[in-house]
């Protein structure tokens, strides 16, 4: 059966042209091919030869993502519905503005954590997606735009930590001058805080950025909010998010999206300000988006600001993040499975 080209390393790419009998630079000429210029087949590879071309068709394809749907917002983004080898569908988006391109990425095929706000949380766990998986879908939007993404976000569907391997690999080729060459600090991975991976994580070698989903600093609301981490209590995390900053010295993001009358009351605000006063942190406070058939509704613009404002008088870096294509349901905790 032939293979996906797509699914090898580097490595096993180098092996395969040298067996071959093809010098080294061959493999660097195929890469470009298959991961800058997202070609969907061999033929398109004109700088390496037809019989080459035959020989590596013979035993692999140029996987390629089907597109099921999109949708384009008033403000420019688009998100995609992609179907993968298997007919399993994520969704991703794109976010041009300017010259940059901001692309959201989903690491799993839905998400098994649970969250009660979120629209994936609400269809279970399908399946998480492989390092190349997680690339393509980077690769297909950038190609799709014409531009240079310059920006990724794993934050689509899934929890990234529960599929940690997967994911550092496809960080790490984002990030590779053979790949996509995106600079560390601009891809970012958002956890709900899966505290053992978060300690894995502060020991990688990279500048990545980090984000955390806290949501609330009280413990009974966050259990109710994300009973997926409620096995880790909310000092685990402070202590963790400290041996973070320590040991990278970055500045890890906490993301907090205002429920109304949920953790928007005065007791939640002080125990924000008191988990993150002191510490080396960013709240992004996010407009909690609407998601059909659950209760919940976003806090009012007047408390958000409050919030900021509370942050900033305690001496805590915050801003209030703008949210996009939330008229194609693309914004933060819209995208889920479904068909169009
Ligand atoms: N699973 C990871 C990353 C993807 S979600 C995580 O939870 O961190 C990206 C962000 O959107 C997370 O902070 C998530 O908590 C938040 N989110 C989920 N549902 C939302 C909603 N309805 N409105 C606003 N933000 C939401
Ligand atoms: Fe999963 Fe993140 Fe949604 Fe929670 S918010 S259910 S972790 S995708």
């Amino acid at each position: 059966m032939r293979r996906d080209i797509r699914s090898l390393s580097q490595d096993e790419v180098t092996d395969v042209l040298a067996k071959l009998g093809e010098p080294r630079f061959r493999a660097k000429q195929l890469d470009e091919w298959v991961w800058r210029r997202n070609v969907v087949s061999f033929d398109e590879m004109t700088n390496i030869s037809k019989g080459l071309r035959s020989k590596l068709a013979e035993s692999f394809f140029v996987g390629v993502l089907g597109e099921s749907a999109r949708q384009e917002s008033v403000d420019g983004s688009r998100k995609y519905l992609l179907r993968l080898g298997d007919d399993v569908e994520v969704e991703c988006v794109g976010m041009p503005s300017g010259r940059k391109l901001a692309v959201c990425v989903s690491s799993q095929a839905g998400c098994a954590m649970g969250c009660a706000f979120c629209a994936t949380g609400a269809a279970g766990l399908t399946r998480s997606l492989s390092a190349e998986e997680i690339y393509a879908q980077a690769s297909y939007v950038a190609h799709d735009l014409d531009m240079r993404a310059t920006s990724v976000v794993l934050m689509g569907q899934g929890e990234p930590f529960a599929n940690y391997d997967n994911v550092l690999k496809a960080m790490r080729l984002l990030n590779s001058p053979d790949a996509m060459g995106i600079g560390a600090r601009h891809i970012t991975v958002s956890t709900s805080g899966i505290i053992p991976m978060i300690a894995r994580f502060a020991n990688e070698p990279e500048q990545f950025t980090l984000a955390v989903s806290l949501h609330s600093a009280v413990q009974k609301t966050r259990n109710e909010l994300m009973p997926g981490v409620k096995r880790w209590s909310l000092l685990h995390l402070y202590e963790m998010m400290g041996t973070y900053a320590d040991k990278t010295g970055r500045r890890p993001t906490y993301e907090y999206a205002l429920i109304s009358g949920i953790n928007d009351n005065e007791n939640e605000l002080a125990s924000l300000v008191d988990f993150c006063r002191d510490t080396l942190c960013h709240v992004n406070l996010i407009q909690l988006n609407e998601v059909p058939g659950s209760p919940f509704q976003p806090s009012s613009p007047a408390r958000a600001q409050d919030f900021l404002r509370r942050l900033h008088n305690a001496g805590v870096e915050a801003t209030i993040r703008e949210s996009r294509g939330a008229d194609i349901d693309a914004a933060c905790g819209q995208l889920r499975q479904r068909r169009r």
